[in-house]
């Protein structure tokens, strides 16, 4: 049997093991490696506080409670909970997700809900839908680490647009959507989280909710709304969702994940009547069905158990622990630092001093036993050094002011280096890209995580 041809690799080539690289279908070229696998594996010992993984704190749930339930649900109904189901997702769950969505001032019709596994797959079904190799998306700058890995799989192209305090800029939208009118391109999605925005923990303001929609409308993009933290405010109400403002050009996405189970893996798409349609067949395509046993928990949870109160619960524990979080640093930190003030959510998003390197920082404080994300995570185009990402969401509050203290630590033994070696030391960082490397084509390196995200 004749072996098949191999290419030696070209100068400057890695050497790989993999006989199956010459036949990858080109949009692998966007799913890279961690670099950073190794340190969360060490990050996930017992002796490291975590500030890295964006894990909701599920043993705030009544346990018992849902254990007794789920057996109830099996012992009435278990031949059809454990059976196939639609792909559009259980009748009756869709209802009772347009209930959820009212409580963010959404009117919608259950006919126009779609199921999914986790609004993970939400986003990957609206990508397989709208996203042709070369699209152009148009994202917070920083934006949900998942769904870049999400639109680099689709083989988009992502363009950060700024933020501030008060979410999104209108002002650096216009101009994003300028300089590409200039390159004689447009984006297909906007994509925005707009309530305690994952990474950056900040909330789209009010009066630029209309001002955001409006720029989109003009300009023909659509706009993908990922809501799941709009029910985790600290705070008062909840702010109209996008999607409550206008039901033309809004995709919007929505996820029991955080104010409920994770592991269940139950979220959903409200999109306009003709692209449900599509949503279902590309669902279909996928995975038939969306779980048809997690849903018919959600769905029972939802009609017997005081979820809104559970809720509450969850605001409280995050409200706490966000307290936690931002006096330790208060407390803590060295000056230079500054971070975002979150209403909600789960993250606060931190700004090193000049010459500090958040990623050639972290295994120093992975050996210092603490761990957060490097802000590179959260960009698509190598920017993030002087940033990192702090979850508050699992640690208990006085494990998060330990995981403060030592980052303290860390930050202040790296500024003692930058002041005796200067700033770059001699170390280059391996997400930067390489000069030239847009020229030649080459993506961007992007770290893949493998932390909750
Ligand atoms: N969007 C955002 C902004 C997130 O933070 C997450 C999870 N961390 C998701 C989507 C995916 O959540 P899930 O698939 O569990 O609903």
């Amino acid at each position: 049997m004749s072996q098949p041809e191999r290419h030696l690799p070209g100068p400057g080539a890695a050497i790989s093991t993999d006989l199956y690289l010459d036949r990858y279908a080109a949009r692998t070229a966007g799913m890279t490696a961690s670099e950073i696998r190794a340190l969360f594996a060490v990050a996930s010992r017992p002796e490291v506080v975590s500030l890295a993984g964006g894990s909701p704190f599920t043993a705030a749930l009544p346990l018992d409670t849902i254990g007794d339930m789920i057996a109830q649900l099996v012992h009435d109904r278990g031949a059809t909970a454990l059976q196939y189901g639609i792909g559009q997702g259980e009748p009756l769950l869709r209802e009772q997700i347009c209930d959820v969505m009212a409580l963010e001032g959404i009117t919608a019709s259950p006919e126009d809900v779609v199921v999914t596994v986790g609004s993970q797959q939400g986003l990957d079904l609206v990508s397989r839908v709208f996203l042709d190799p070369g699209d152009i998306v148009l994202a917070e700058g920083p934006s949900y680490v998942g769904a870049l890995g999400t639109f680099a799989a689709a083989q988009a192209e992502v363009v950060h647009v700024a933020m501030d305090d008060a979410g999104l800029q209108p002002e650096a939208l216009r101009q994003a959507l300028a300089d590409l009118a200039s390159r004689g391109r447009t984006a297909k999605l906007l994509y925005l989280i707009p309530n305690h925005q994952n990474p950056a923990g900040v909330t789209l303001a009010e009066e630029r909710r209309d001002v955001v929609l409006d720029i989109a409308r003009s300009a023909g993009v659509i706009v993908l709304e990922d809501n799941p933290y709009g029910l985790l405010g600290f705070d008062g109400e909840p702010l109209r969702a996008l999607r409550a403002r206008t039901d033309d050009g809004v995709l919007y996405l929505g996820s029991f994940s955080k104010t409920f189970s994770p592991g269940l893996r139950v979220g959903w798409v409200l999109a306009p009547h003709g692209v449900r349609e599509k949503l279902v067949l590309a669902t279909e395509a996928q995975i038939l069905c969306p779980p048809v046993f997690s849903q018919q928990i959600v769905s029972t949870y939802l009609a017997t158990q005081p979820w809104q109160e559970q809720i509450k619960v969850f605001q409280e524990i995050y409200h706490e622990r966000r307290d936690a979080t931002l006096s330790a640093l208060e407390q803590l930190m060295p000056p230079g630092l500054s971070w975002t003030h979150p209403t909600g959510g789960f993250y606060v998003w931190v700004t090193l001093p000049d010459g500090l390197d958040s990623k050639l920082m972290q295994p120093r404080a992975v050996h210092e036993r603490v761990a957060y994300v490097p802000g590179t995570g959260f960009y698509a185009d190598g920017a993030g050094r002087s940033q990192l990402r702090l979850s508050y969401c699992f640690p208990p509050p006085e494990r998060i002011r330990e995981g403060v203290r030592r980052l303290a630590g860390v930050v202040e033994a790296e500024l003692e280096l930058v002041g005796v070696f200067g700033a770059e030391s001699g170390r280059q960082p391996r997400s930067v890209p390489r000069p030239g490397a847009e020229d030649r084509g080459e993506p961007p390196t992007r770290p893949r995580l493998v932390v909750p995200l």
